[in-house]
Formats: C-alpha cells, structure tokens, sequence
C-alpha cells in the first residue's frame, strides 16, 4: 500500500494534519468546555449578586417605608416604588437565571413569594400613612407579621446564597479542572504530534537514505571500473525503478566495455596477424630477391660446376644451418648424381637408383621427423632425421634435395622455392647445353663439328702463342670410303663414321679436341704436344681403327682404315689456324700418296 515514497509522504502528511486538526479540535473543545465551566462560574457569582441586590433593595423599600411612618416625611416613601420594582425585576431575573436548577429555582420562586408577600405587608402601612392614617399604619407593621415574613426571607435567602456559593466552588473547581486538562492535551498532543512527524520524518529518510548510499556505491563502484549490479531489495518502488534502470545501465555498460574490449582484442589480434603476415611477406620477399638472385647466377652458369657452386654458396642462406645435398637425375635417368652439397652432411652419398628414394618414387617431400616416424629412403645411410624434397619441372621429376633435419613450417615456403628455383635453372642449364652441344655437335657422331673445331683452334693457338707450349693438329680422312656407301649403302657409311669417331674419342686424351671436320675426314686439336709426341697416339689410334670390325644389322661391313696428317703450329703460321690445317692436309694427302693406312707429320717449312 505505502510502496512508493510519494504515497509514504502523503501518507505521513495526512496523518501530521489529522494528528494537527485532532489536537487542535481537542483544544478548542478543552477552551470552549473551560469558558463554559468559568461562565458557570460567572453566572453563579451574577445570581449571588442580584438575590443580595433584591434583597437590598427590599430592605431599602422597607426602610423608606418605616421612615415615613415614623417621620411622615413623604420623602422617605419617594424612593419606594422604584425599590420594590428594582427588587422584583431583580427576583424575577434570579428565577430566569436558576432555570437550570431545579432545586435552586423552586428555592428562587420560593423567595419570589416571600417578597410578594413581604411587599404587600410594606405597601398596607405606607398607604394608610399617604392617607393620613400613620396609626393604622404603625399598627400594622407593630403586628409583627412583616418582621416574621422577613425573617423567612433572610432564612431561604440564605440557604439560597449558600447554595448558590457551594455551586460557584464547585464550578470554579470544575472550571479549573478543565483547564488543566486542556493545558496538558494541548502538550500531550503537541508532543504527540512532533512525535509523529520525527518517526514519520525519520523512516522517510531511512527510507530514501539507505537505498540512496546502495546507489552511490554501486556507481561509484562503476565508476571505478567495477560490474556492481544492485540486488538488495530497495524499499520503494521509486528506488526499485531506479535501480532497475541503474542496472540496466550497468549492464550495458558492461556489455559495451566488454564489447570495446573484445573488437580491441580482435583488433590487436588482427594486427598482429597482419605485422606477423608483413613479417613474413618481408621475410618471403627477402628470400626471392635472394633466390633471384641465385637463379640469375645460375641462369649465366655454364658449366655443371659452376652450377653446384652457386648452390653451394646460396643454399645454405636460404635455408641457414641445414646440411643438404643435391642429387639430378643422369641422363639416362637411371641414377641421382650428385650435383652439389652444403654443411656438413657426413651421409650423403654418391649416386643412387631413384627407386631408393620415397621422395622420387611418390612424386612428393618425404620426411622422417625422429627413427621411427616414418620409412626410411634405402639412400640415406645412417636413419637420422631428414628430408627429400623432389624437384620437379614441368610435372616431371628431375631430382631431389635431401636435408639433414626437420623442415619447420617456417622454413617449409624457403625450401618450396629454392626447390622451384633449383629446377627450373636445372632444366634451363641443361635445355642451354643442349642447344650449345647441338650448335657444336655433329648429330651424327657426337663429336665437336667443325664450327668449333675453327674456334678451338683459335683459341688454342692463341694460348699457344701465349704460352708458347706446342700445339698439334690430326688431321684424318678414312680410306676408300666411297665403298663403304656404294657396296653397303649410306647408313653402312654412316655406322662406319659413328665407331670410328668412338674409336677416335676414347683413345685421344681428355684435352683433346676431337672434331668431324667434313664428309668422313676428322680433325683432332692436341694442345701441349708437340707433332712427334702426337704421332705415338695417332700410330695407336690408327691400329685401334684397323682392327675395328663393324657391324649394322647383323652384317660385318669388313675392315676399315685411316691415313692421319700431323702438323704443328709455329710462330710463322697463321692466327685463325688455316695455314696449320693446310700443313696437316698436307701430310693426309702425303699419306695418302704413301699408300694410306699410315700417319705422316707435315714436312712443310716454318
Ligand atoms: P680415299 O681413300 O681417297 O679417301 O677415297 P674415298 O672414297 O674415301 O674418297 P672420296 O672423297 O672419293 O669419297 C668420299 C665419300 O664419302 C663421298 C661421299 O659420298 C661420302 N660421304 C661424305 N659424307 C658422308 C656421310 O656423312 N655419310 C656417308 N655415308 N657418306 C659420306
Ligand atoms: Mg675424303
Ligand atoms: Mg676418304
């Protein structure tokens, strides 16, 4: 009922103005009830008053009365009439005041009576005396009978009197009562009623003071930073509205501030995903500069060598602290050779078949974390942790990389791309040498064709004339080879060339150059040896070729031979190598002349 504050207020309100108009209704009542009670009073001391004035008055009647009798002054009798009129007027108005008195009204009438009587006693004797006879009137009141009634009038007015006074004392006393008690309502009530307000006063405060302190620490609390929802019951419902809303608020709050701080952490999280992507992107970018340029250098290698250097060198920056080794198929694909290796890898190998490889045999990375993770490759010699990484070009594979130790996913895009740029240039080197070997090669015996042989030649003769060291020419030409073509055929001819240049290759050392300069003549650059020397190999040569029995398709094609011209470079001859090459073309055809089957060294001058 009293649940709001307002109602309480209102209600303590309406109880301080009835408790007030009570306590004042109660005092008027208290002062109206004293004024009666001291009218009462009042009016007893008016009827006391007026019965003694009547009673005087008579006496006065009386004592003009006897006056003139006794004197015959008529001035005496002057003042009768008025007398007597006063005093029954006054009687008259006593019997009107007594009328609430029963007892004291019939005692008023009573007296009322006597002085009727005691006054036609007086007036007998007073009209005898106007008429002379103051005898008759002496006799009259010498009766007795007037001294006899007043004495019956003294006697009830005094009875009359006295109880009129004890009434007086008694209503006095009331009087007086009353005030007392409306004295002691009125402090009784007033302290009632600042009684009331206090209580009234102070639960109204309680009531707002100990939810306002539950609010004020609840949002202090919050405002510290502190999630303080308000759960203790609040005692009205304004502060239970209040409250509710304040938690409202507060949750809000919370939400939003937890809100803020989760997009601040997803905001940190996203850039720190996106420093770490920077990272690694810088970190990426590093490698393919570096990569790049390994892939330039190697793009410029000529050599196989020069190759498994540059690896060497940029391998181990890319992938810092892992050993490893490169293994390119040969080619006749039957075999991993090795092409390069880095760090310290004690377990490589020479060569191996690609069957012994996983890596190569499933066409992807295969990798043993710890003995025992997975099978290890019959290749690596001693189980360890290691990795095969395939190199693959255009879908194909071309060899593999083989790691000591774990590849970590960090390192996993390094070696993805070193192992791209490995192939790819593996494959350029080798589709480069390829085209080289076939702008020097003859196609049809391997050897070098006569292109290079002019620019060996330079070259050699060059160095030659630097170093002054000798330098030889072979110059060859197989004997009676029309033959072979007109009694077997132009691929008959063709095999003869082929196994005589084999014939030529194995047997001429490794610094030799050994060309088809034309047709079925060869030529050979024989760098640091002088014509003499040369001559021993060439006679060797030249038996090795006699005894060559060739066969195409089953058939013998019979013997064949070679006549050989030797020549030796001077300081005469000329620089690009023609003169040389007419010096040994020379000897050929001398050998020719001689019979073939035979070398001849150049007899021509310097
Ligand atoms: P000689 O002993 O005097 O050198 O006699 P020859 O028959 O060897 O000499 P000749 O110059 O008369 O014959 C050379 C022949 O070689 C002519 C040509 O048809 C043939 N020939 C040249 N190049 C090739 C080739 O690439 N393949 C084949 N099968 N024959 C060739
Ligand atoms: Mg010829
Ligand atoms: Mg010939």
């Amino acid at each position: 009922m009293f649940a709001s504050l307002s109602s309480r207020v209102a209600a303590l309100g309406v109880t301080v103005v009835i408790a007030v108009a009570g306590l004042a209704g109660l005092l008027v009542d208290a002062a109206r009830q004293t004024r009666d009670s001291f009218l009462w009073v009042e009016h007893s001391a008016i009827v006391l008053e007026i019965t003694s004035e009547a009673v005087a008055d008579l006496r006065d009647a009386e004592s003009g009365q006897r006056g003139f009798v006794l004197t015959h002054n008529p001035v005496y009798a002057s003042s009768f009439a008025s007398a007597i009129a006063d005093a029954e007027t006054k009687i008259r108005r006593v019997i009107a005041l007594t009328r609430d008195n029963a007892v004291q009204n019939a005692r008023a009438r009573e007296i009322a009576d006597l002085m009727a009587q005691r006054i036609v006693f007086l007036r007998q004797p007073l009209d005898r005396g106007r008429r002379g006879d103051f005898v008759g009137a002496l006799a009259i009141i010498s009766s007795g009978r007037g001294r006899e009634l007043m004495d019956q009038l003294s006697v009830r007015t005094r009875a009359f009197l006295d109880q009129e006074r004890i009434l007086q004392g008694t209503r006095q006393a009331a009087a007086e009562q009353r005030l007392t008690i409306g004295k002691w309502s009125a402090v009784i009530g007033a302290a009632f009623v600042v009684l009331l307000m206090l209580v009234g006063m102070s639960l109204l405060v309680r009531a707002i003071r100990r939810p306002l302190d539950t609010m004020l620490k609840a949002m202090t609390d919050l405002g510290d930073g502190e999630h303080t929802r308000i759960e203790t019951a609040m005692g009205s419902s304004e502060f239970t509205r209040l409250a509710r809303g304040y938690n409202t608020m507060a949750d809000r709050l919370a939400m939003a501030v937890a809100d803020q701080a989760g997009s601040e952490q997803r905001l940190q999280v996203a850039n720190s995903s996106l420093e770490k992507t920077a990272a690694t992107l810088r970190e990426r970018g590093d490698v393919i500069e570096l990569l790049g340029g390994m892939a330039h250098r190697m793009q410029a290698a000529r050599t196989d060598d020069e190759l498994a250097q540059i690896i060497r060198v940029f391998a181990p920056r890319v992938l810092p602290g892992i050993p490893g080794a490169l293994y390119a198929h040969n080619n006749s694909r039957n075999l991993l050779v090795p092409v390069a290796d880095w760090g310290d890898l004690e377990t490589a190998v020479d060569s191996f078949a690609p069957d012994q490889c996983w890596a190569l045999r499933r066409g992807q990375a295969h990798w043993v974390a710890y003995p025992g993770h997975d099978i290890v490759c019959a290749h690596v010699q001693h189980p360890e942790t290691y990795h095969c990484e395939p190199l693959l070009a255009g879908g194909e594979v071309i060899g593999v990389l083989h790691l000591r130790g774990q590849i970590g996913a960090e390192s996993r895009f390094r070696l993805t791309v070193l192992a791209e740029n490995i192939a790819s240039a593996l494959v350029n080197h080798r589709l480069q040498r390829s085209l080289r070997e076939q702008t020097i090669r003859d196609p049809l015996t391997g050897l070098f064709n006569r292109r290079y042989m002019e620019e060996a030649m330079t070259l050699e003769i060059a160095r030659a004339a630097r170093s002054g060291a000798p330098l030889s020419l072979v110059m060859c030409d197989v004997d009676h080879f029309k033959r072979f073509n007109d009694d077997h055929g132009h691929e008959a001819g063709d095999a003869v060339l082929q196994a005589v240049a084999a014939e030529m290759k194995s047997r001429f050392r490794d610094g030799d150059v050994v060309c088809r300069f034309g047709g079925e003549e060869f030529t050979v650059i024989a760098p640091g040896t002088s014509s003499e020397a040369l001559l021993t190999r060439v006679e060797a040569v030249r038996q090795a070729i006699a005894e060559l029995n060739i066969h195409q398709n089953g058939r013998t094609l019979g013997a064949t031979s070679m006549s050989f011209g030797i020549a030796s470079w001077h300081e005469a001859m000329a620089r690009d190598g023609s003169s040389l090459i007419q010096a040994a073309d020379a000897a050929l055809y001398q050998a020719k002349r001689e019979g073939r089957n035979r070398a001849t060294i150049s007899t021509m001058a310097a």
